[in-house]
């Protein structure tokens, strides 16, 4: 087990610290000899297991659904994610892709909804995948164009969305598409659709340097319901901008939890390597080198428990969430390059531990808002606020 004494911080409870030592003890029994050679099998295989063991209760929101409790609780959410990502990426990517693939019907489902699909997500039964990103509107989001026209009860998709995580493997698509209420963001509604359903069509399956299910969708007259409508016409990025509220702070989380697995594996390495007649560690640059890590990281630690514990508190946490996923996730890059240096050779080794971070940490400086998306959110509400005050 990693350094554990930030479990102590008063922005957790005794259940919370319960919950990160019963899931480390799980990891290292069930995560530690996995082999991700087929990576699809190795996702559905995983969401399985992590929903047979309870964990992906923490994923979504509702008891009376499966739920761990009635509103997401973004310090176990975060706990989880950063305990999984520093045993296995991919078993974190398959927890958080349940939860952000499902929180728009946690939060905005209608009882049928949840009802059809939170209990199956909780148990690892249905793969939930979000897609909002398009060829033609990343970080500029509301520029989306994936159009959803009415016909009768019936809405009728046409258009492509692009990266979307667990594509080609998920059973149901949360999907935003443009219904043209009003221009830009007021004109966007939000969708439930089933993997199956005839006009929904997997493009391209795409490689990125850390292997993941992704791809791009194509609808082409693709008619689905009006009852799978999530939450009210127009609100779909409403809808879709609470879901990533509650998920950003742990993308932050994981990023801590690679950190943290990088200062874990730099530490074995520099106590052991011998060099100039002692170990790498004796040496004074390697120490400062370490000291960064170390405060690195409990400065990401400190912002993601911050957000998730203001969360919970029933606080508004768009600027402190921004706040965290920009440190966590640039602070994880450094610790990670920093480990890889201390490996030498070994570090940039196909299959080592810190290879393997090095390229599983680049992606969450830009999903679910780039960098420089959250620097933009952090200086709206400081001028916002100043105006205020002014
Ligand atoms: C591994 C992975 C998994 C993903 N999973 C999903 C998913 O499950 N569902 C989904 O909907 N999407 C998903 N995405 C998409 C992701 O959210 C987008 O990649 C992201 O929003 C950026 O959009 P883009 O790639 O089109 O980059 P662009 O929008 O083209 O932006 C390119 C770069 O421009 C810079 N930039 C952006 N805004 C500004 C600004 N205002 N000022 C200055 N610079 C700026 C940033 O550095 C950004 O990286 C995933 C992406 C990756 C890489």
């Amino acid at each position: 087990m990693s350094d554990v004494r930030y479990l102590d911080w008063p922005f957790l409870e005794p259940h919370h610290r319960a919950l990160a030592a019963m899931l480390d003890e799980w990891c290292t029994m069930h995560l530690a000899h996995t082999s991700h050679d087929d990576v699809d099998a190795s996702c559905r295989a995983l969401v399985r297991q992590l929903g047979s063991a309870g964990w992906l209760r923490h994923a979504i929101a509702g008891l009376a659904h499966g739920g761990a409790s009635d509103q997401i609780d973004t310090r176990a959410l975060c706990l989880i994610r950063e305990t999984l990502a520093r045993h296995d990426g991919l078993a974190d990517f398959a927890f958080a892709m349940q939860g952000l693939g499902s929180g728009a019907i946690s939060l905005h489902g209608t009882p049928a909804q949840r009802t059809a699909y939170l209990p199956r997500v909780a148990i690892g039964d249905l793969i939930a995948a979000f897609a909002l990103s398009e060829p033609d509107a990343g970080s500029d989001v509301a520029a989306l164009s994936c159009a959803a026209g009415m016909d009768g009860d019936s809405v009728v998709l046409n258009g492509e969305k692009t990266w979307i995580s667990n594509g080609g493997i998920a059973d149901f698509y949360v999907v935003f598409a443009r219904t043209g209420e009003a221009a830009g963001s007021r004109g966007i509604s939000a969708f439930i659709v089933d993997a199956d359903t005839p006009g929904l069509e997997i493009a391209e399956r795409i490689q990125v340097i850390a292997p993941h299910p992704l791809a791009r969708l194509r609808f082409t007259d693709c008619r689905i319901p009006i009852t799978a409508r999530l939450g009210g016409a127009g609100e779909g990025f409403k809808v879709a901008m609470r879901t990533l509220d509650v998920f950003r702070t742990s993308v932050a989380a994981a990023a801590l939890g690679f950190a943290r697995r990088a200062l874990d594996e730099a530490l074995a390495r520099a106590t052991t390597r011998r060099m100039f007649g002692g170990v790498l560690s004796d040496l004074q640059l390697t120490q400062a080198s370490l000291a960064q890590m170390a405060t690195t990281i409990d400065s990401a630690a400190l912002h993601t428990y911050r957000t998730a514990w203001m969360r919970d508190c029933g606080q508004n946490v768009t600027r402190e969430a921004a706040m965290a996923k920009l440190v966590a996730t640039e602070g994880a890059q450094e610790v990670i390059d920093a480990a890889v240096q201390l490996l030498g050779g070994l570090g940039v080794t196909s299959g080592n531990p810190v290879e393997q971070l090095y390229r599983e940490i680049r992606s969450l400086r830009i999903y679910e808002g780039a960098t420089e998306v959250q620097q933009l959110i952090i200086a709206r509400d400081l001028l916002r606020v100043y105006a205020e005050r002014a």
